[in-house]
């Protein structure tokens, strides 16, 4: 049987880096979260995201706006949060409702306030390896999960299944900057059991409920599941087929406590660094 790779554990570790920087920063620190719409998923994302910030003792705002908003009644209020001196990070909660350009509005925040990592400017530095820029949370939190079982991963074969700009392809540029060889999977790539069976390492973000079956995963691969889905009941279960995964994978992280609790970490990583480097 596998490893399984306790996510809120890693967490933990993760904010208690976090923690110990926080405490050098001899002012308020502050994460604005804006929410556009009713997404119901949103909403427990963003309470997560509230709790962890209270843990660790940063100031937390939020901004609601109604389904139908325009754009630029956001893109004003992202224009006064990037003036504001005490507002050290911005949270714009995806998805936006369909009327709006994601695009658009990410990059309308500061990179230095883009705490999610997702703006062009922090996504382009990591493209080319400029370490000045904030990396996004869920590939971050999934890097550190994958080398938490192996921290050499340099020469090994990395699929990543999905290539969303949130996390497919900077999860692929974070493996390819350890040196891994790395594939990226999507909708129309052919022979998908066969690209995953090469893999040292496969990293699952695709959003389709048990879709990585046992005879795609190599004996002693490392497998992360990033995707969140719904059961029939209304369960929520990730995009890897857990139990006969983890008889021929090497370890494997579970949904829920995988890579969720790690993205909260890593956000909570990032509005420390943003609110140190701002300050320094
Ligand atoms: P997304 O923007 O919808 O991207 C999904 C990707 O999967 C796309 O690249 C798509 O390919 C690919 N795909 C869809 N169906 C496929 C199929 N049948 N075969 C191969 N590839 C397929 O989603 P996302 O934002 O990247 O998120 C992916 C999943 O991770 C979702 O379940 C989301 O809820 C979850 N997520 C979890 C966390 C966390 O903290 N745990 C954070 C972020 C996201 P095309 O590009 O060709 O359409």
């Amino acid at each position: 049987m596998s490893e399984v790779i306790n996510g809120r554990a890693l967490a933990e570790e993760v904010l208690s880096s976090a923690k110990q920087k926080f405490q050098k920063i001899e002012r308020k620190v502050t994460l604005s979260i804006i929410r556009i719409g009713d997404d119901q998923a949103s909403l427990i994302y963003i309470r997560n995201k509230e709790a962890a910030a209270e843990k660790l003792g940063v100031e937390v705002k939020k901004n609601h706006f109604p389904k139908e908003t325009e754009f630029n009644k956001v893109s004003a209020l992202i224009d006064e949060l990037n003036a504001d001196e005490s507002v050290d990070g911005i949270l714009l909660q995806l998805p936006l409702p369909e009327h709006i350009n994601p695009r658009l509005l990410i990059d309308r925040i500061l990179p230095e306030k883009d705490v999610d990592g997702l703006t062009s400017i922090n996504q382009g530095k990591l493209f080319v390896s400029d370490d000045s820029g904030i990396r996004p949370c869920t590939p971050m939190g999934v890097l550190y999960m994958i080398k938490s079982i192996c921290n050499n991963i340099s020469g090994m074969y990395a699929v990543v299944l999905g290539r969303s700009a949130t996390v497919g392809r900077p999860m692929a540029q974070l493996l390819l900057r350890e040196n891994c060889t790395v594939s990226i999977a999507h909708s129309c790539s052919k022979n998908l059991p066969d690209i995953c069976r090469q893999g040292d390492i496969v990293v699952s973000a695709v959003g389709c409920p048990l879709f990585v079956k046992a005879d795609w995963i190599k004996e002693g691969a490392i497998v992360i599941d990033v995707g969140i889905n719904r059961d029939q009941n209304n369960k929520i279960i990730g995009d890897v087929d857990f139990l006969p995964i983890s008889r021929v994978a090497r370890a494997i992280s579970p949904v829920p406590g995988g890579v969720g609790p790690m993205t909260v970490a890593y956000l909570m990583h990032n509005v420390v660094a943003a609110a140190s480097e701002r300050y320094e």
